[in-house]
């Protein structure tokens, strides 16, 4: 029997992808790229790992650096993109950063508060606004998803500084959904739980193995800790916020968390 064909859903499109050189970033430019995306821009800080991920990805993929804690490289990585390709489509503002410790409020390090901030919100802020600007003044009627956290809409008892920063993930989400909507363009966040990236095996956590995050997910009661998310399943999330199946969703947080609710 042939074996059935993909069906292609970014056909065309010109996407941008936040924290693309590794983790959830990179599993959603390849799948974008699968998808038939006619360019897929990874935007990161790690120089090397971007151009491997671009490179192994193929001539669809292009690295272009950028820290998006810096408004004028924000804006340069948008104005490359539509000048390069003529149009931008999708915008994934994924990057971000996690505690640098366990805090709670009264050891809060409010140093390491303005860095986390700088990336995650102003970071965030900064690529659905010049993303946006574009989409606006190219007519295009594109899709803006940012990566959120199950820390969104859940108090945590030590990561104070993150927990924040994913709630103003949120509430840029639900307003920019609002006045955006006029346009044409769609905005959404994905809610990731604890998923095996570097992100998690870097931090506090301090997970070791697969078997210490399914100890863990098994805590917050994910699926009674017999799977462990990867990358993918927020991927193939992110597809669909991105895809025309999605096409009436938005201001929507859709939440990857195996059924752990808050
Ligand atoms: P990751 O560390 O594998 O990927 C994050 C990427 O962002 C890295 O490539 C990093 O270089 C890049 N980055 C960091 N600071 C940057 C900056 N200033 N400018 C540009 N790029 C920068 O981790 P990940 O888990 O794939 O994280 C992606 C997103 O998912 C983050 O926003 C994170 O908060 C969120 N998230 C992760 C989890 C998890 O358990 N892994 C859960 C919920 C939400």
């Amino acid at each position: 029997m042939a074996e059935p064909t993909l069906q292609k859903k970014l056909q065309d499109k010109v996407a941008i992808v936040t924290g693309g050189a590794s983790g959830i970033g990179e599993a959603t430019a390849r799948l974008f790229a699968l998808h038939g995306a006619r360019a897929v821009v990874i935007a990161d800080i790690q120089d090397q790992k971007g151009q491997d991920v671009a490179a192994s990805i193929g001539a669809h993929c292009s690295y272009f650096r950028c820290d998006v804690s810096d408004e004028v490289q924000v804006k340069s990585l948008v104005e490359s993109t539509v000048q390069t390709y003529g149009r931008l489509d999708i915008m994934f503002s994924n990057a971000g950063i996690l505690s640098k410790s366990m805090q709670t409020v009264l050891d809060l390090d409010l140093y390491n508060f303005d860095r986390l901030m700088a990336v995650n919100v102003r970071g965030t802020a900064a690529c659905v606004k010049h993303a946006a600007k574009a989409m606006v003044e190219g007519g295009v009627r594109g899709s803006v998803i940012c990566t959120a956290s199950v820390g969104a809409t859940l108090g945590t008892e030590i990561f104070t500084d993150y927990t924040m920063s994913k709630h103003a993930i949120l509430g840029l989400v639900k307003c920019a959904s609002m006045q955006l909507g006029a346009h044409g363009i769609r905005v959404n966040c994905v809610s990731p739980g604890p998923t095996m990236t570097s992100i998690v095996n870097a931090s506090s956590f301090q997970f070791q193995s697969v078997e210490d995050a399914e100890k863990m997910q098994s805590s917050l009661g994910l699926k009674g800790g017999k799977e462990v998310m990867v990358p993918d399943h927020v991927a193939g999330a992110v597809l669909y916020l991105a895809s025309e199946d999605s096409q009436f969703v938005s201001g929507h947080n859709l939440v990857l968390d195996g059924g752990f609710k808050t």
